[in-house]
């Protein structure tokens, strides 16, 4: 489902689109129609399931977020197409890109994505949702963005960064929400920080923080690095006692 589809050359907004009409979709150019009423987002949906296509994979909840981040900054233009791509939300004046995340994305999609934005100019901000994200297990894809690119969480209603320590694809520590605001892009030069290697942060976030912070920050990382160190050990130990007792048994 998605928020803008085409009448012949026009996009049209779906709470301004007509009942009953068909409409194409922007990336596959399927048939779409609209779909309202309830409490439910008014939104396009495929006539036909089309092979490939995201916008048919796009949630309520998705479109809400989009609606959500448009509202906090009017200037976006949503499902903006670029190339062969149609970005979630695009901010021309900030050269960002939006792009969020319900549903599972594979390694390969992420890279090309961010790789493909960047070739434009434009540095992609990645919203994952906290129902399949941030979880205890990392997924390849998240693993990548949020070490390569701006990437925050949301729970649907709010956008938050967070200080957590990773190994081994885990998630063995997670410290508190940091509400970030996102219509405050701060265009400064970064220096890494722990994994991560982005280009842009915004007010709030964890590169702000950590400014006041990094001492405190470090101490725990070293020691939930520590916890795993004398994990590896403990299990090498048990595997020899068990040896041990094997080779001793007659
Ligand atoms: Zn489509």
């Amino acid at each position: 489902m998605q928020l803008y589809a085409f009448d012949h050359s026009s996009l049209v907004l779906a709470s301004h689109a007509i009942r009953d009409q068909s409409y194409t979709c922007p990336e596959c150019h399927g048939f779409v129609r609209i779909r309202a009423g309830g409490r439910r987002q008014t939104h396009f949906y495929h006539v036909r399931r089309p092979a490939s296509c995201r916008q048919h994979g796009k949630s309520l909840t998705h479109l809400q977020i989009q609606l959500h981040l448009k509202s906090l900054i009017p200037s976006l233009a949503l499902e903006k197409r670029f190339l062969n791509r149609i970005a979630d939300a695009h901010w021309d004046e900030e050269k960002i890109v939006f792009e969020v995340q319900c549903s599972p994305l594979s390694l390969l999609e992420a890279k090309n994505r961010c790789e493909d934005y960047l070739k434009l100019g434009f540095t992609p901000v990645w919203i994952l949702h906290d129902r399949r994200y941030n979880r205890f297990r990392l997924t390849p894809a998240e693993e990548y963005l949020r070490s390569q690119t701006t990437t925050f969480y949301t729970d649907g209603r709010s956008f938050y960064d967070q200080f957590d320590v990773c190994h081994a694809s885990k998630r063995v520590f997670r410290g508190p929400k940091i509400w970030v605001d996102l219509k405050q892009p701060q265009r400064k030069t970064l220096e890494p920080l722990f994994s991560r290697t982005w280009t842009l942060s915004f007010q709030g976030d964890l590169y702000e923080r950590a400014k006041h912070d990094i001492g405190h920050l470090k101490k725990i990382a070293k020691r939930y690095q520590k916890r795993r160190r004398w994990a590896k050990w403990k299990g090498a130990y048990k595997y020899l006692i068990y040896r041990l007792l094997e080779s001793s048994t007659f």
